[in-house]
């Protein structure tokens, strides 16, 4: 696998520099990205750190909490930024805890300047060359600063993992995306991009859940987000990972993600040693590819007692949750017993007991034969 990996760029000897991080081989290297300049002074910065490996080799990029709420991520990269690490490393990791630092302060998934949009649609969208997907003239400053740092991303990156959480009490997982070609042409090196970025996401270890196929992929700007614009924009291996609910940080799923992107860095030929175990989280690999599904659906608006948990089976027709009135009775068709129609793994159960009708119940990964290497529409 390093070997596919090398083939793509020889890889620098000499330290990364990004903002005012400089690195030094063998050492950490601390410093930040302006971002956009605020209106009370000062300027917002993304915080930068570089591990750097004292021989050469590719890149790992380590983004965090571009969903402001989202903290699992920044601790994985804190536990997986070890004293010892730059010694070990062959090549370099860069890690960006924090992309939307304001989401951060104020404990919210979008930045207090630029609500009305999800900071994860605002990265550049592939097949716009020659010149690249140019800013429009009136682009809001999140999303130049996310060019800036896009930038420092499409100069120096190899591989990418941005971190991320999901709901409260949900299983880990990694969200596989499609890969898209413009020219038929382009198709293998297209369908060759997708098995390296899944043999990364085989390399981590956990349950890979494919994300919405093309047009809904596009529909939803996910083409945009950063994992997404990595992947097709810069033709890396990339992945979103999505490590349990936000506004918490489960220590268990914690140190799975830190074991399992050291994993990567072995597969990838960074590190030495064969990879370790993930501890005490579920893994669904039913030797099959999945997908999400919201489903089922709240029959009748009420109070809903789930019986299934995140990281159960489920068969198709097994009763998952029952519907009640808020005296307790049953309501809605089968006396209030809510089936699934699909098989599959629960990745998580929707938050909150107080459902109205046709409200998501659960997210499932179910059986996929949906093709993920496939033709850009634009
Ligand atoms: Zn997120």
């Amino acid at each position: 696998m390093a070997s596919s990996l090398t083939a793509r760029r020889s890889y620098a000897t000499s330290a990364l520099k990004i903002g005012t991080a400089h690195g030094k081989p063998g050492a950490y290297a601390y410093g930040a990205l302006d971002a956009l300049a605020l209106p009370t002074g000062g300027t917002e910065t993304f915080p930068i750190v570089i591990a750097q490996g004292r021989q050469p080799g590719p890149t790992l990029w380590l983004t965090a909490s571009i969903h402001g709420d989202e903290y699992a991520g920044i601790r994985t990269i804190h536990d997986l930024l070890t004293p010892d690490l730059p010694e070990r490393l062959r090549g370099a990791v860069v890690a960006v805890p924090a992309l939307n630092p304001a989401g951060l302060r104020t404990g919210e998934r979008t930045a207090y300047y630029h609500r009305k949009q999800d900071p994860n649609r605002l990265f550049p969208a592939p097949f716009r060359r020659p010149g690249g997907d140019p800013l429009p003239e009136n682009a809001p400053p999140l999303e130049i600063a996310y060019r800036r740092l896009f930038d420092q991303m499409g100069a120096t990156a190899d591989l990418l993992i941005d971190l991320h959480n999901y709901v409260i009490g949900s299983a880990p997982f990694t969200f596989r995306d499609p890969v898209y070609y413009l020219d038929e042409r382009d198709r293998p090196s297209a369908q060759k991009l997708f098995g390296t970025t899944d043999a990364m996401h085989r390399a981590f270890g956990f349950t890979v859940v494919n994300e919405f196929a093309s047009p809904e992929y596009l529909k939803r700007g996910l083409h945009r987000s950063v994992s997404g614009a990595a992947l097709n924009t810069l033709g890396i291996p990339a992945f979103t990972a999505e490590l349990g609910g936000y506004l918490t940080v489960d220590t268990t799923i914690v140190n799975a993600a830190t074991s399992a992107i050291r994993n990567v860095l072995r597969w990838a030929g960074m590190l030495d040693g064969a990879p370790e175990p993930l501890v005490g989280i579920p893994v669904h690999a039913p030797g099959h590819a999945v997908r999400r599904i919201q489903h089922p659906l709240a029959p009748a608006a009420g109070i809903v007692h789930f019986l299934a948990r995140a990281g159960m089976q489920v068969q198709a027709g097994e009763v998952v949750a029952r519907m009640r009135d808020l005296h307790g009775r049953p309501i809605g068709p089968d006396e209030g017993q809510v089936r699934t129609a699909h098989s599959g793994f629960v990745l998580g159960v929707s938050q909150g007991a107080v459902f109205f009708q046709n409200d998501p119940l659960l997210s499932m990964a179910i059986r996929d034969s949906g093709e993920m290497v496939l033709r850009y529409p634009g």
